[in-house]
This record gives structure tokens, C-alpha cells and sequence, in this order.
């Protein structure tokens, strides 16, 4: 599976819950699939899907899932220590670690030569650390909510992307639809 198709197995157990979506084609493919007000797409700062989601799990109670990439975690390594030592039950962390930018070209990623994302974020102190094979993504993500523990997921898929449009809302107006899914 390519992270397009993974995303459209979990979209249904996303709808539920706050969603900070990584930037680029992450964030274009969720719109596509299943837009919501509770998903917050990154137009910026690529990297930071798993800082932002972790500030908002950490300010309030319901649950956040940060959906971010292999690039993107090794763009920003400082996150998973971060996450380590600031506990949100309420927060997961879900990797989609398909071994390349698929954002640029897929250009291949350390994470899919020797460096093991799953192995990192245990090293740094994150408690439950599950990878996982892309078709099991849905059964490893519900679990992690419904065991109300911080989790991060490393999902192990294809490289590979579908073609398709920009998000073109305005990020002002999805800040706002996603503070009033927080605040409801
Ligand atoms: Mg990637």
C-alpha cells in the first residue's frame, strides 16, 4: 500500500478525533479523502505535524493524532525526546514511513535504509512504540485510542504518490474550523 491508500483505510477512524496532518501531499490527500474541520493541514513548516499535535493534546483532553512522515520526524529529530518526557495520553503519533520525501519526488529517506524511526523514538524515551505493516494501520491506530495511552505508530508502506490537486482554502479559514472542533 502507498500512504494515499493507508490514509483512506484509517480516514474513518480519523474523522472522530483532532488531526494535524504533515505538510504537502500528506495533507492534499486527507483533504481529498475525507475532509473535516477537525483536520488541520500544514501549508508550512514541514516537520512540525508532531510538535503542533503535541501542544494541543497537552492543552486540552481530546484525543489529537498527529499524522506526520518519515522525512519529516528526521527533519525534526528534537520531537521525539519532546514527546518522551511530556506525556499526552490523549496524543498518537502516527509515522507513515513509506522510505522517501514524497512530498519532492520521492528522493529515498534514512528511515528506509538503516535508521529505524521505531527504535529512535523507544531510545528517546517514548513508552509505547508500535510499527507496524501499512494493511495493519487501522487495527493498531484504534487500539492505540482506545488504550488512552500516548502511542506512536510507525507505519511501514510503498513509496509512491497519486496526482492530485492543491489544498486552496484558506489556512486562516482552517485554523478556524479546527479551534472550533477544540472548543466543541
Ligand atoms: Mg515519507
Amino acid at each position: 500500500m502507498i500512504r494515499s491508500e493507508v490514509l483512506r483505510e484509517i480516514a474513518p477512524i480519523l474523522r472522530d478525533h483532532l488531526v494535524v496532518c504533515n505538510i504537502g501531499l500528506p495533507s492534499q490527500e486527507l483533504h481529498m479523502i475525507d475532509d473535516q474541520p477537525s483536520n488541520f493541514y500544514m501549508l508550512g513548516t514541514m516537520g512540525l505535524s508532531s510538535s503542533i499535535g503535541l501542544g494541543v493534546a497537552l492543552a486540552q483532553d481530546k484525543t489529537v493524532i498527529s499524522i506526520d512522515g518519515d522525512g519529516s520526524v528526521l527533519t525534526n529529530f528534537g520531537t521525539l525526546p519532546t514527546i518522551a518526557n511530556n506525556v499526552a495520553d490523549n496524543f498518537i503519533l502516527l509515522i507513515v514511513d513509506n522510505g522517501s520525501y514524497g512530498s519532492t519526488g520521492d528522493q529515498p529517506t534514512y528511515a528506509g535504509k538503516k535508521t529505524s524511526l521505531a527504535a529512535v523514538a523507544k531510545a528517546c524515551g517514548c513508552e509505547n512504540v508500535i510499527e507496524c505493516q501499512d494493511k495493519d494501520t487501522g487495527g493498531v491506530l484504534q487500539q492505540a485510542i482506545d488504550s488512552k495511552k500516548m502511542t506512536v505508530i510507525v507505519c511501514k508502506c510503498d513509496s509512491g504518490n497519486i496526482k492530485l490537486p492543491v489544498i486552496t482554502m484558506d489556512p486562516v479559514v482552517i485554523r478556524d474550523r479546527f479551534m472550533k472542533s477544540v472548543q466543541a
